[in-house]
């Protein structure tokens, strides 16, 4: 038996309906914005997130799959979305397409981490990214949009925004830091040695406890920003206010990645239990002339999907789950499990949601099994269901059964609302169930759904309906019997039908063949002469 490999996850398909909400949630938000999904490749050369990322980043130096093909290159397992983005949007030419460049992704990434709580080896994540537009208002714009999708996640959240400068004023904070570290240097982890060396500004993302205590009292990136990026983080601020969404400003926010300017920002869950970021991002103007494009300022963000989830999960959101079936279909031997199959293909055919057995079960397992899916309905065919053309629908919910013909299995349990409504009316005024059903399959139905917006309008029509039906059998008995030349009995009928008897039979062979049946139904008064051909064919339907 061979093992997952470690910090991987199987998602199965009991669970699946959660990722495809967050996956779906997110793609409707993106839609919202006017944002496209990019999709590129799982892995590209090392040297994209050498350049993109940053390789004094932990992701760079220490967790990224990295190995060699079969033809000598050093190919690395994207452990993060926007550099292959970035990638894309050059190397396609985007950059000299219309402008923004609005796109988001939801991709694997992969970081040789240790495999904890929500954090794993192979893990999604939802990416925004807006190309070539500088304004802070584009950067208010990808926040609100995090924030609306963590907000229809169900997330209670808290925004941290900060700026961290371009080039020119980060130069002025970096010789600050340094001088701020300089003496706490022997204080600091090995890898904070070597960030004051490398990359002052991200001594202030050290995770270490030690370290964040001298990181408390560090001088503040805002009192070194220079008029330009003073003005965007304004402007930024601003925005966010127009838009409503709450910040606070923590001058501690960083962002791990080195590609970073001016604004980043942080959502941070507030639920009770479920602390910790959940989605964080930023403006990167550097980024894509550092990975070989022309100068283009771009902003962005990302959220792991597996954090989501699990701050989801541990705030207590309710995640909408899979639709259940409308009805289960259970036969009581082979030849009614065929009927239950041929039913199901017809009724999916319409979009209803149909389960039935697949594992001859008998059927008292298969109502045990209809309830364990949680079926509305389960529908019994037997010997004398199938011979009588119906099924047997018991309601889960409230425990009542009535026979429905097969023919009207569709409308009955699409709208049934609607035909319940009318069922009901119909017995009350005392028609026969089997009317009341016929009523189900007639074309008067359809005109009765679109006509009568109550059950008053209903009642009036059916008074109406009932007066042309005593009229009818009036009329019925002026009418002499007609024998045809083969001796059968002749339909009486007005000019108004538009066919002979002898069409309606073979019609009627066609379907099932039997030659008595439209007299017996015009006796029993169901077929009348003020009836439509195609009425008069579904009335025979239903009672073949
Ligand atoms: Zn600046
Ligand atoms: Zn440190």
């Amino acid at each position: 038996m061979i093992n997952i490999p470690k910090g991987t996850k199987d998602v199965l398909p009991q669970d699946s309906y959660k990722w495809q909400f967050v996956e779906s949630t997110a793609r409707e938000i993106a839609g919202l914005f006017q944002l496209k999904e990019i999709r590129t490749p799982t892995f590209e050369h090392t040297e994209l997130f050498q350049r993109g990322v940053g390789d004094t980043t932990d992701i760079v130096t220490k967790e990224m799959y990295t190995f060699k093909d079969k033809g000598d290159r050093s190919i690395t397992l994207k452990p993060e979305g926007t550099a292959g983005a970035v990638r894309a949007f050059i190397e396609n030419g985007l950059a000299n397409g219309v402008l923004p460049a609005k796109m988001y992704y939801i991709t694997p990434a992969f970081r040789y981490e240790r495999p904890q709580a929500g954090r794993l080896r192979e893990f999604h994540q939802f990416g925004v990214e807006i190309f070539g537009a500088k304004g802070a208002q584009t950067d208010a714009e990808a926040v609100v949009l995090a924030d609306t999708l963590l907000k229809k996640l169900g997330l209670n959240v808290k925004l941290y925004i900060n700026s961290i400068g371009c080039p020119t004023c980060r130069a002025s904070y970096n010789k600050a830091l340094k001088e701020y570290f300089a003496a706490h240097l022997g204080e600091l982890c090995y890898d904070c040695k070597n960030r004051y060396e490398k990359n002052p500004l991200r001594l202030l993302d050290c995770k270490e406890e030690n370290c964040k205590k001298i990181n408390a009292n560090a001088p503040s990136i805002l009192d070194y920003l220079c008029d330009e990026c003073k003005t965007h983080f304004d402007e930024f601020k601003a925005c966010l206010s127009l838009a409503g969404v709450d910040y606070e400003i923590n001058p501690r926010i960083v962002r791990g990645l080195d590609y970073y300017t001016r604004s980043v920002f942080e959502f941070v869950s507030t639920s009770i239990g479920a602390q910790g970021t959940v989605c964080g991002g930023g403006r990167y103007d550097g980024l894509i002339q550092g990975l070989g494009g022309n100068p283009m300022p771009a902003v962005g963000f990302g959220a792991g999907i597996e954090r989501l989830l699990m701050v989801m999960e541990q705030s207590g959101v309710a995640i909408p789950e899979p639709q259940k079936p409308t009805v289960y279909i259970a036969g009581m031997d082979a030849v009614c499990r065929k009927k239950a199959f041929e039913l199901a293909i017809a009724l999916r055919k319409n979009g209803v949601l149909v389960e039935i057995d697949h594992m001859e079960r008998s059927v008292k397992a298969q109502f045990k099994y209809a309830d364990k899916l949680g079926a509305k309905y389960v529908a019994v065919i037997g010997g004398n269901e199938l011979e009588n053309g119906v099924m047997n629908v018991k309601n889960m919910s409230d425990g009542t059964s009535e026979p429905v013909p097969f023919c009207v299995a569709t409308e009955y349990f699409k709208k049934e609302d609607i035909t319940k409504k009318f069922v009901q009316v119909i017995e009350e005024r005392k028609y026969r169930s089997k009317d009341a059903k016929l009523f189900l399959d007639c074309k008067e139905l359809e005109k009765m759904k679109r006509n009568f917006k109550s059950v008053a309008d209903f009642n009036i029509w059916a008074e109406r309906k009932y007066k042309i039906k005593k009229a009818s059998i009036e009329n019925r008995v002026r009418c002499a019997k007609y024998i045809d030349e083969n001796g059968r009995t002749i339909l009486p009928h007005k000019g108004d039908m538009d066919f002979t008897y002898a069409q309606l039979v073979e019609i009627l062979n066609k379907l099932k063949g039997c030659d008595n049946l439209i007299f017996d139904l015009c006796k029993k008064d169901i077929i009348r002469p003020d009836m439509s051909k195609n009425e008069i064919i579904d009335v025979c339907r239903l009672y073949m």
